[in-house]
């Protein structure tokens, strides 16, 4: 695509309801490592409040899912009322269609990052409606963990490939370093509260991998952007 740099990494991060306290920790490397990231939250949060805008970019997370046939689109004005700067969106669960873009248009999203393409190389910034893009992304930690994959850099997209690099961790595996599923799932009876930390692994797992990759991205001084720089673009 013209214009967009190669070699653009996106942090992004989906909060799905983890505690100030314990998102913390997530941003305290990326304050250290001085990289931009967008986070899609699903939640009011002081914290995220409080971040530089210039460095953090922070995006809704509504959960659509209700019990039943309906959808819950009153997720979405609540969030966008916490967060009222908000110019994109990703659902929880990247549940998504036709009939919800017509609705994050009115709330004011300019752009969608729902689709999921795994380790997918050359991706773009494209169309989706006159006033809506997409953005999709290429790696995601609970695909990896899934997968069983082993967490080196070798098993994330290629740094240097010509197309966007959009990267989607869930703080949650940040802060257990998640290593197999059913360590989330034992915290998950834990969660948000003092004994999930119980549970957090002192191992290899994705907090290694994530800083890792913060490395990488230092020394081989390739730039972060935040999701809205797309808006940016000219799509062809
Ligand atoms: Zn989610």
């Amino acid at each position: 695509m013209a214009g967009m740099k190669s070699n653009s990494i996106f942090l992004t991060f989906d909060t799905d309801w983890l505690k100030d306290d314990y998102l913390q920790r997530t941003i305290d490397l990326l304050v250290e490592f001085d990289v931009k990231a967008t986070f899609f939250a699903t939640n009011e949060s002081p914290l995220l409040q409080s971040l530089d805008p210039a460095q953090f970019e922070i995006g809704l997370h509504p959960n659509f899912n209700k019990a039943g046939r309906e959808l819950d689109l009153d997720a979405l004005h609540r969030l966008k009322a916490l967060f009222p700067q908000a110019v994109g969106t990703r659902s929880h669960t990247l549940l998504f269609g036709s009939r919800l873009l017509s609705s994050c248009h009115a709330t004011g999203m300019l752009y969608e990052s729902n689709i999921y393409l795994h380790k997918h190389l050359n991706l773009h910034p494209v169309p989706r409606t006159k006033e809506m893009i997409s953005i999709p992304f290429n790696w995601s930690d609970d695909k990896h963990i899934e997968l069983e994959r082993p967490f080196e850099l070798g098993e994330l997209p290629t740094l240097d490939n010509p197309g966007l690099n959009v990267f989607n961790f869930h703080p949650v595996h940040i802060f257990l370093n998640t290593d197999v599923y059913q360590r989330y799932e034992n915290a998950k009876v834990h969660f948000n509260q003092p004994e999930m930390t119980q549970f957090i692994n002192s191992g290899t797992g994705m907090r290694s991998l994530f800083v890792a990759l913060l490395q990488t991205v230092r020394s081989s001084s390739l730039s972060t952007l935040l999701m809205r720089e797309c808006l940016n673009e000219n799509i062809d």
